[in-house]
């Protein structure tokens, strides 16, 4: 095996727990959406199963119908929210025993079009200030009234989600955005109970960063996807953590990325690296050849820029970064060859490259860094 990726159980055991410590009265939600952030939904299953047993896990939360469904292959028999507005077809490929996949609607004709297929528990999303999913205003009221004459639907949580908590320091949008959810919750809940639906209704808002940061928007639910991997949302969040908590939660990333040196190349200076020759050597230099490009999710715009860690050293990259392969200047590890482990993100020895340094490098953020990763690479759950 040339490439993997080692998936700690431990780091996503401990993220789950910072939630819980600092959130006892939620219920925690994992989003695994996107293969789980690609760290492998299968694998994050298996962490989460027993998560999920003991009751640290409520549930899990995904953008798509297929992978509610990849989940119960996987053997998870818990509940699963289902973020994105899927097409109606997909409604089909869920079993009619299904009955706890709840399914997150918009407007009236989402109501409609679910109800008509398969009669799914649903949850109403408001627009608060995100402008993506959900109504506001008139538009919000507009559908309370058509759930008001029909109490026999399963209409079970209301819900909506925030803009711009990870990246500021002033949360001030964050603050506009949750008086706006408590204006929805209290109309909500008012038609709710005065219209004849029985229980209560779920709310939930809190993602990552506004679950850590603004303690008002834990309701019943908090849906933690980024930080349940063991990452900061992002540096802001964690700065403005440091005002927020008496003791900061510990984070450690889930993720390593490994591959091996399959190939070795000693060139004289003046030697042209790579596609483009964006890069010639000033002096002899031994080049490493390692089997991942932006194929596997490694971002092109890394050329010349990013480092692997080769027998506890970087290693820069050579040249453009291509579909499948990377070289790297090995000249100062005399001792590198065909075999070697080599880091892409993750420890070796004293030194570390973190899917932060990566995003930074290829002016992205964290999340885009790890999703990317190709999904056929082999995830291997370690401790
Ligand atoms: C992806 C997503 C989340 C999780 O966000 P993180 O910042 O990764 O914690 C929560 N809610 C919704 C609606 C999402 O789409």
């Amino acid at each position: 095996m040339n490439t993997w990726l080692e998936i700690s159980r431990g780091a996503v055991e401990q993220s789950v727990m910072n939630y819980r410590k600092m959130a006892p009265g939620s219920a925690f939600f994992g989003v695994v959406k996107s293969n789980a952030y690609g760290h492998g939904l299968q694998e994050m299953t298996e962490i989460l199963k027993p998560l999920h047993a003991r009751g640290d896990v409520s549930g899990l939360a995904v953008n798509a119908v297929f992978e509610a469904l990849a989940l119960r292959s996987f053997g998870y028999t818990g509940t699963v929210l289902i973020m994105g507005r899927n097409g109606d077809e997909d409604y089909r490929d869920i079993p009619e025993s299904e009955s706890d996949f709840h399914m997150v609607l918009s407007t009236v004709d989402d109501i409609r079009a679910l109800q008509s297929i398969r009669p799914l528990p649903f949850h109403l999303k408001v627009d608060t200030g995100m402008s993506r999913l959900g109504l506001h205003g008139k538009a919000f009221e507009e559908v309370l009234d058509f759930l008001s004459s029909r109490p026999s639907l399963p209409w079970r949580g209301l819900m909506t989600h925030f803009a711009n908590v990870e990246d500021v320091m002033d949360q001030g949008y964050g603050r506009m955005q949750l008086a706006r959810f408590e204006q929805a919750m209290d109309r909500a809940r008012a038609v709710f109970r005065t219209s004849g639906f029985t229980g209560e209704l779920i709310c939930h808002s809190a993602a990552s960063a506004p679950a850590m940061l603004l303690p008002e928007s834990r309701q019943h639910w908090i849906r933690v996807g980024i930080s349940l991997y063991g990452f900061w949302p992002s540096s802001s969040t964690r700065l403005s953590a440091r005002t927020v908590f008496a003791e900061m939660p510990e984070f450690r990333p889930a993720l390593a990325w490994k591959s091996r040196v399959v190939h070795i190349n000693r060139v004289e200076a003046g030697t042209d690296v790579g596609y483009g020759c964006t890069f010639r050597t000033p002096a002899p230099t031994t080049i490493a050849v390692i089997p991942v490009g932006y194929y596997e999710g490694y971002d092109r715009s890394l050329s010349n820029r990013a480092h692997v860690l080769i027998r506890g050293k970087r290693a820069q990259i050579l040249g453009r970064v291509c579909m499948n392969m990377i070289m790297v200047d090995v000249t100062s590890i005399p001792e590198c060859e065909p075999g070697d482990v080599a880091t892409l993100i993750g420890l070796d020895g004293q030194e570390s490259i973190s899917a932060d340094e990566l995003a930074d490098l290829a002016g992205t953020i964290n999340y885009e860094v790890v999703t990317r990763i190709e999904p056929g690479i082999p995830r291997i759950i370690v401790d």
